[in-house]
């Protein structure tokens, strides 16, 4: 291939620590913990690199109204934040659905689970989630916690995305983190199940980055791979604590530099429109999906 790069491929510079411009993004995997300078920083990030809306997961803590209403007033749910409630997998219980629901969250993160994602077990959560068209966000791969649960990667694998999304068809159900280190099995599931995406947040850059060919095998001659693969940085802030900005304006900055770097660098580096669809055309389809839900 001989064509000219797109310049989002070829602008961006490591040695000077900028990313090559993008328009217009969507950040689909970020966290509030509840630390309103953490927020102020988030919101400020988003406008800087031209965020329109991030997926904001909540952390478990006992004040779930003011989380909302916190990231409403910083974000804008709806606009700015789709909101994620963090289920306790230790339980089953679909009231928790409910309770999230009523909240007004979006969607359900789930991780720490001492039971697989596919076991019949969870089906009280997955089935009232899909009649509340609640989108689930599932952590996939390797886990650094866990030790408290007993989680860990082997109950968190990308092809049980593949199985739930078999399961309960109307459910949007989103892999984090490309399934790390399985990235050939997470871009299989969208192939056949069209409720199902993935954030490339997280480790999953590594494997990409150090091999190429680990992301050219799990999108070439697929249909949907490009249609099924996000933007994400799993950032708390969306900045770097001043000892690790390493002259990096911001952590979302870098995180575009890196995933620019990995995509210029495939055998067969995405189109104009696979990037578009990448840093924002795949996530907005995604929202728009998850409102229409829930106005049915
Ligand atoms: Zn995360």
């Amino acid at each position: 291939m001989t064509d000219k790069l797109d310049p989002r491929l070829s602008d961006f510079s490591f040695e000077e620590r900028h990313a090559g411009h993008v328009e217009k993004m969507i950040d689909t995997h970020v966290h509030y913990c509840g630390d309103p300078a953490d927020l102020a920083m988030l919101a400020e990030a988003c406008s800087v690199n031209r965020i329109e809306t991030m997926f904001v997961i909540a952390s478990r803590q006992p004040d779930q109204e003011r989380w909302m209403k916190e990231v409403d007033d910083a974000l804008g749910v709806g606009k700015g934040a789709v909101p994620y409630y963090m289920l306790d997998l230790q339980s089953n219980d679909a009231g928790q659905v409910e309770h999230a629901f009523d909240l007004g969250f979006w969607g359900l993160k789930w991780i720490g689970n001492s039971i697989a994602y596919d076991d019949h077990y969870f089906d009280p959560l997955l089935k009232r989630a899909q009649e509340l068209h609640m989108a689930c966000l599932f952590h996939t791969g390797v886990l650094s916690g866990g030790k408290q649960t007993g989680s860990g990667m082997s109950l968190m694998r990308a092809d049980m995305m593949d199985t739930v999304a078999k399961r309960y068809p109307e459910l949007l159900i989103q892999g984090a983190h490309l399934g790390c280190p399985n990235i050939e099995e997470a871009l299989w599931g969208p192939e056949f199940c069209d409720n199902l995406m993935w954030d490339c947040s997280g480790g999953c850059r590594f494997h990409c980055e150090a091999n190429p060919y680990v992301l050219h095998s799990a999108v070439h001659r697929r249909k949907n791979a490009w249609k099924a693969i996000t933007f994400a940085t799993d950032s708390t802030q969306g900045m770097y604590p001043p000892e690790w900005a390493d002259g990096w304006p911001s952590k979302i900055e870098h995180r575009m530099a890196e995933w620019q770097k990995i995509l210029a660098a495939l055998p067969v580096p995405p189109t104009s429109e696979q990037l578009d669809d990448f840093f924002y055309g795949n996530a907005r389809r995604w929202v728009e999906r998850i409102r229409s839900g829930r106005k049915e």
